[in-house]
């Protein structure tokens, strides 16, 4: 990674370890610390926002230039990255986590017995930034997490099918966005880097059946771009017959907001409207819904929701 991409990473609170990894604090480890506030994922699946570890082990390399993204775009190419063995890069997000947590200890308003839990991580969020399926070792790197107990969420773009069929460990939950109805829209919203872009996502979503493990398609809604389409998306859900799908708004926040207005925010009851006409024709339910978040899950109601028993 060049010095002025790392720079501009840093100012940015994030941590770099190795030469393309990446951690990070999220929004919800403050409130869930210091307010008490959980995150979505936890309401949805269990998972604890305070033992959560935000990371990347690509946070300089991505092949789409999403216009929705709010992570840097001046990515600096990766044919002679050095990428970060396995161990190194989640002994080492682990330990900048620790150092990241460790401001909250003298606040009073920070409960203690939950500070002492965000020490030890027991979820890796491989989704901050960059596409995390160019990371050469990454079947390692989710095997390694799942034998130390934790679980795994992994988000990709979709754009190297291939990878996803090469893991020889998978995460506890895949995700898979699907920011676009159909190919036009997703050249312009999604400005892949290569060609074909819109093959390989179908690829993913055609491979994602026999993946054992829960499969969620994201659909990242925003507003005067990609918001309805029902019926398209309807038709990519069925190819992939996911676990679960979360539609969620798109929020005005980072380096998006040289690209988007906040304008293209949907409410969340436009999410909601979304999200029940795509389950009426994907013959699902609505089981639950974050307004905090604008997000809402569909999925059947028969299905397992936390990912601990
Ligand atoms: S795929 Fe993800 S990291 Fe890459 S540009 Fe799009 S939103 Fe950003």
């Amino acid at each position: 990674m060049d010095s002025k991409t790392r720079e501009h990473l840093e100012r940015q609170q994030y941590r770099i370890v190795g030469d393309t990894g990446a951690v990070k604090l999220c929004h919800w480890m403050r409130q869930k610390l210091i307010h008490g506030r959980a995150c979505y994922k936890e309401e949805f699946y269990g998972i604890e926002s305070h033992r959560c570890l935000q990371m990347t082990p690509s946070v300089n390399i991505c092949n789409h230039r999403c216009l929705f993204c709010w992570r840097y775009h001046g990515m600096t190419g990766f044919e002679k990255t050095r990428y970060p063995d396995p161990e190194e890069l989640l002994e080492g997000c682990v330990k900048e986590q620790r150092l990241l947590v460790s401001g909250f200890k003298g606040d009073p308003r920070c409960d203690p017995e939950l500070w002492k839990q965000a020490r030890i991580p027991n979820q890796v969020a491989i989704s901050l930034s960059g596409e995390p399926t160019l990371y050469p070792k990454l079947g390692e790197f989710i095997g390694l997490c799942n034998r130390k107990g934790m679980t795994t969420f992994l988000v990709t773009n979709g754009s190297v099918p291939k990878a996803l069929v090469e893991l020889d460990s998978l995460p506890t939950q895949l995700y898979l966005t699907v920011a676009a109805p159909n190919e036009e829209l997703f050249d312009r919203l999604c400005v892949p880097q290569f060609p074909r872009a819109w093959d390989n996502l179908r690829e993913t979503l055609e491979l994602m059946p026999s993946l054992s493990t829960r499969t969620v398609i994201r659909h990242t809604l925003v507003k005067g771009w990609n918001l309805g389409w029902e019926e398209e998306y309807a038709k990519l859900d069925e190819i992939a017959r996911p676990t679960f799908v979360e539609p969620k708004g798109y929020v005005f926040v980072g380096d998006s907001r040289t690209r988007m207005t906040v304008n293209n925010m949907p409410s969340h009851s436009e999410v909601r409207e979304f999200s029940e006409r795509l389950a009426t024709r994907l013959s699902l339910d609505v089981l639950n819904e974050s307004e905090d978040s604008r997000v809402v899950l569909v999925g059947n109601k028969n299905s397992k929701l936390k990912v601990r028993d």
